[in-house]
């Protein structure tokens, strides 16, 4: 019998390829793959949902949050091309699973939570498992993280009306941005939005999702 984080990775290889004609992704990277399998996601998990831990679902986090699908996590890592040198923002840290994925691939991790608890529960758990490249913050993510950027790529983990116009003044040109964009009131598109040399972003559709909304406002 195969153990349950082999297990998780067959299931997310097989996602791979069945939306592989969508997302334009063959099969997930070896380096998302190695990233998956050693991020705990036990860890992240809350007590009641261990038995749940490696299936390849999202999970209930408390503050009505979820820690979202490994294979949405792997996507969404794979879809920012993150070479070993980027600073990358997240915002929507939640339990900080999708956090610990990217401080695995890139030089330095920037995440926003807008939920004290969370925050501070995933600051803990990412301190403990040892991450020194990782740095959290409470707020409001629209504001993004200006004394930092611009950012080599960036991430948001929840679903937004529209791509916040400061998010992608804060993207370095030739950046990604990953972001699930409202399509109706109970899905989003995913959209990768590369920001080319005139500073405009180009935007591609590639796979709808469910995500929590993205609350607060650009101010
Ligand atoms: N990244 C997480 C993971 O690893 O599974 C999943 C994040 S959960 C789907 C979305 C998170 O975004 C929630 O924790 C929510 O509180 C947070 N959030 C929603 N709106 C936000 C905002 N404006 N700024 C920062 N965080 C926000």
């Amino acid at each position: 019998m195969k153990d349950p984080v082999a297990r998780l990775i067959e299931q997310v290889r097989l996602d791979f390829k069945a939306t592989a004609d969508t997302t334009g992704l063959q099969s997930m990277s070896p380096e998302v793959e190695a990233a998956l399998t050693r991020v705990p996601r036990n860890r992240f998990v809350p007590a009641g949902q261990q038995s749940h831990a490696w299936e390849n679902t999202a999970l209930p986090i408390g503050h009505q949050q979820t820690i979202s699908q490994p294979f949405v996590v792997a996507l969404m890592t794979q879809l920012l091309d993150l070479p070993p040198e980027a600073r990358v923002l997240e915002v929507g840290t939640g339990c900080g699973y999708q956090t610990a994925i990217l401080a695995e691939l890139a030089r330095e991790v920037f995440t926003i939570e807008v939920i004290p608890e969370l925050a501070e529960g995933a600051q803990e758990r990412l301190g403990a498992l040892g991450y020194g490249n990782i740095h959290t913050r409470v707020g409001d993510g629209h504001a993004g993280w200006p004394e930092e950027a611009p950012f080599d790529a960036i991430i948001v983990t929840a679903g937004a009306p529209r791509i916040p116009a400061s998010l992608e003044d804060q993207l370095r040109p030739g950046g990604r941005m990953v972001i699930p964009v409202n399509s109706n009131w109970q899905s989003q598109d995913l959209v990768v939005a590369t920001r080319n040399e005139e500073g405009e972003l180009d935007c591609q559709r590639v796979l709808a999702v469910r995500f929590v909304p993205l609350v607060g406002r650009e101010s």
